[in-house]
């Protein structure tokens, strides 16, 4: 896998779901060479009890695209409504079917069908729901139907549970950078301590931890591959 540049698309639900999820894998390959782009699929209006929708907004995906930066990914934001992740909305099928043939990734990673927000659960189903249309060209949208099938890969969740890991990805060489990712979410960051108690940078470092020790090593992120099928079966196994 080191020697052949691959192109990855990750796809989360809100901004900041992939620096908790998969930033450390995501660092380690774009240190790789491989093609990086984030995307996340929704609005992003409510996270503040402060600022307005709209700036809300405007902030998380600004914070999300910084991030991103930081590994020299690409940044792409969908704009679906928050809580309104609709797997049977053909809009919503047609943009995330057009965001996969437009990137065009070897491997997608999204969210685990187990997670604990439903707005996770619907992205997992509407990436699934991509997976028999990618390559039929009667399907249309604005760029060219796939000719190939990616790999997909569920992220762990937030708190680790209901997740059985069939991957795992060393990530003791890039969890600073995972860290300083999530660091660039300002104002989520200080919304969750304030209101919820909820230390989001401890939580990383607990759940790396606790997946390294499963791995064997200091730190590591799980995974889980769909094997559906129509979906590719190449592994993302990546440790020393
Ligand atoms: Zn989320």
């Amino acid at each position: 896998m080191a020697e052949q540049k691959l192109r990855i698309l990750a796809l989360g639900a809100h901004a900041d779901d992939l620096e908790l999820l998969c930033a450390g894998t995501l660092a380690r390959w774009a240190k790789a060479g491989h093609h990086i782009v984030m995307a996340t699929t929704t609005w992003c209006k409510f996270g503040s009890y402060e600022l307005s929708l709209e700036e809300c907004s405007r902030l998380r995906h600004a914070e999300a695209a910084e991030s991103a930066a930081l590994i020299g990914a690409e940044y792409r934001a969908l704009m679906v409504p928050d809580d309104g992740v609709d797997p049977y909305d053909p809009e919503q099928q047609r943009q995330v079917t057009d965001l996969i043939r437009q990137t065009r990734p070897d491997v997608i990673v999204t969210h685990a069908p187990t997670d604990y927000h439903t707005d996770h659960c619907n992205v997992t189903e509407l990436v699934k729901w991509t997976g028999p249309v990618l390559g039929i060209p009667q399907y249309e949208t604005d760029s060219e139907a796939l000719d190939y099938n990616p790999a997909l890969y569920f992220m762990d969740t937030l708190n680790g549970r209901y997740f059985e890991p069939t991957n795992y990805v060393d990530i003791s060489q890039t969890i600073e950078t995972k860290l300083a990712m999530m660091q660039c979410f300002r104002s989520q960051i200080g919304f969750l301590k304030q209101y919820f108690d909820f230390d989001v940078l401890e939580q990383i470092e607990t759940v790396a931890r606790y997946r390294g020790i499963q791995a064997g090593v200091r730190y590591a992120e799980a995974f889980q591959r769909y094997g559906g099928a129509g979906w590719g079966n190449l592994t993302i196994h990546y440790l020393p």
